[in-house]
């Protein structure tokens, strides 16, 4: 470029000197002005400026010394103000991108990673952070389709994020990005939206803080928790066995029961096959009742990751109850059940989500403890979510003990947190895990009529209604 540019102004002299053109040749050194801007600082462009009027001058003598005219003074002059008012142009906008630079470079002291693109994906720039979070130098980058390069993969489709961004000017949220090695890496990503001085979007600027170990870290106590309520489920186990002892005996008796009456029906001296046939159908069922209660038994146990299906909320609260049944009788504490109808289906492990309600349902017959008898009741209760966007399914277990203070309030999901005598304090805290990973939600709260109310909210599924509808129904 300097050889270029040295050339040139030559090349203009010996024309302006030699040639007997009459034309202001003198006004091209303003290219020589603008290519030395590229490359030459402010000293060295004031100087190279100075150097062309100094030409200009000279040619002008060499040429016009002995008889000055109007006409070539004035051609000498344009020639000279054009160099000027162009060198003063590009001084100001070497300073304006010298200051664009410094602004930069402060985006570079940051570790994460932030690069620009346009509203066609395209990188326009690419921070330091960008380069060592992403190994790709800003060379390679510059230019790529964004997303491409970083095979970025969404949490929601590209366009409801696209279309957010619009609408708010910003975006967050968690992204998957590849490294230039093909390593994944997750990343916190907050996004903002640049727009020019009619409103029309520019470009957006991504941060992008890498969030894999914390990741990681939550995965790990994801883990823990998942044998943690392995544990407590075992723990458990040892008081719900008693109670399913007690429904397993009940079906067993019925066998036993109904295979005597059908041996003394066969036994007559002219035997009933219509009532021995009836007394074996019995058999059979109550065979079958007994073998679902071992197999729940079985579901609770085993330790499995969230397996997640479409489940009928009020089919699985159907299967808890009986679970619930010896308890609650000893205790004198009336059921009182409103299971929503036409609900449709949460997405979930039913095991799971038995096991937190069982949960709360043996808590507040627990709790209930404290009050008269007369008084204990149980609700539960299934619901829609209402006046939301995406409706969730509500589960409430509301009852009439005691309560809790506003103080132990919101100590009651950590851990270990127990007010009974041989309690662990970890049914609500694993109950909240579970509620969690299920992207759902759990409170507590103590209504104003006393007792506690726990509320959990599931997304639901979007199919069809699990089932037309159910009565409401009230047990003692
Ligand atoms: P644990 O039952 O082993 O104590 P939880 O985590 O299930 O552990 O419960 C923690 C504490 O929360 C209980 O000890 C009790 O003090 C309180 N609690 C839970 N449910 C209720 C309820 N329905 N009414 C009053 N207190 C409750």
């Amino acid at each position: 470029m300097p050889v270029i540019a040295a050339l040139l102004a030559a090349a203009i002299f010996i024309i302006d000197t030699f040639s007997s053109l009459d034309m202001a040749i003198a006004v091209l050194y303003v290219v020589v002005v603008l290519l030395s801007a590229t490359y030459s600082d402010r000293r060295g462009l004031l100087v190279i400026a100075g150097l062309c009027v100094g030409l200009t001058i000279l040619s002008f003598l060499i040429m016009h010394a002995d008889d000055v005219d109007v006409g070539s003074t004035m051609r000498a002059l344009v020639s000279i103000s054009a160099i000027t008012v162009t060198t003063l142009l590009c001084l100001e906008n070497q300073a304006a991108t010298q200051s664009l630079r410094a602004q930069a470079d402060l985006l570079d002291l940051t570790h994460d990673g932030i690069f620009v693109r346009d509203m066609a994906d395209t990188v326009q720039y690419w921070s330091h952070g960008a380069e060592q979070l992403y190994g790709w130098s800003r060379q390679e980058a510059l230019g790529q389709p964004a997303s491409a390069l970083l095979r970025t993969i969404f949490p929601v489709p590209a366009e409801e994020i696209r279309a957010e961004l619009l609408a708010a000017g910003r975006w967050e949220g968690e992204l998957l990005h590849t490294r230039k090695s093909g390593e994944k890496v997750a990343v916190m990503s907050r996004w903002s939206l640049q727009r020019d001085e009619r409103g029309r979007p520019l470009a957006v600027m991504e941060t992008n803080s890498d969030i894999t170990g914390r990741r990681q870290a939550e995965n790990a106590l994801h883990q823990t928790r998942t044998e943690l309520a392995h544990v407590t489920r075992v723990t458990m186990m040892g008081e719900l066995t008693a109670s399913i002892a007690h429904e397993v005996n009940q079906p067993l008796a019925a066998v036993v029961t109904n295979g005597e009456a059908c041996l003394r029906w066969l036994g007559r001296a002219e035997p009933d096959v219509g009532e021995a046939r009836a007394s074996v159908e019995r058999m059979i069922a109550n065979g079958r009742r007994a073998s679902e209660v071992v197999a729940r038994l079985r579901a609770l146990a085993r330790r499995d990751e969230p397996e997640k299906f479409p489940v009928d909320l009020n089919e699985m609260i159907d299967e808890v109850l009986p679970l619930l049944e010896r308890e609650r009788a000893a205790q004198g504490v009336v059921l009182d059940l409103a299971l929503g109808e036409k609900l449709p289906p949460a997405l979930g492990d039913r095991v799971q989500l038995q096991q937190v309600v069982l949960n709360l349902a043996l808590n507040a017959v627990q709790a209930m403890a404290a009050v008269p008898e007369a008084r204990r009741r149980l609700f539960v209760c299934t619901r829609a979510e209402e006046g939301s966007d995406r409706p969730g399914l509500l589960i409430e277990v509301r009852d009439s003990g005691p309560g809790v203070d506003a103080a132990n309030l919101s100590r009651l999901f950590d851990a270990f947190y127990s007010t009974k005598k041989d309690g662990m304090g970890m049914g609500l805290s694993i109950s909240r895990s579970i509620i969690e990973a299920h992207g759902g939600r759990i409170c507590a709260i103590c209504p104003e009529e006393g007792g506690m109310l726990f509320t959990i909210t599931l997304p639901a599924t979007g199919d069809a209604p699990a089932q037309a509808s159910r009565p409401r129904e009230a047990l003692t």
